[in-house]
């Protein structure tokens, strides 16, 4: 079940991918995990190396950081279903 979280005007949503990996959805963009730290996880967005997008986002506790590199590209239909 899809369960739809608002961390101020953002909202996000886990999926898994087709490899079973967790995807972040945040504002229509997918993210894969870069790496945590702590009780912080850092993801980078699915077009990161197709698109060479550097957008990030920050997911610390139920607060979501989007970063500051905007993305370099639209929101692509690129959400796994699951
Ligand atoms: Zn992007």
């Amino acid at each position: 079940m899809l369960r739809i979280e608002q961390s101020g005007r953002n909202s996000y949503f886990y999926v898994l991918s087709s490899r079973g990996k967790p995807q972040l959805v945040c504002n229509g963009y997918s993210y894969h995990i870069d790496h945590q730290l702590g009780d912080k996880t850092f993801w980078r967005c699915l077009q990161y190396y197709r698109g060479g997008c550097r957008a990030r986002c920050i997911v610390h506790g139920c607060k979501i950081i989007p970063g500051s590199v905007q993305h370099n590209h639209g929101i692509f239909a690129d959400t796994p279903v699951s």
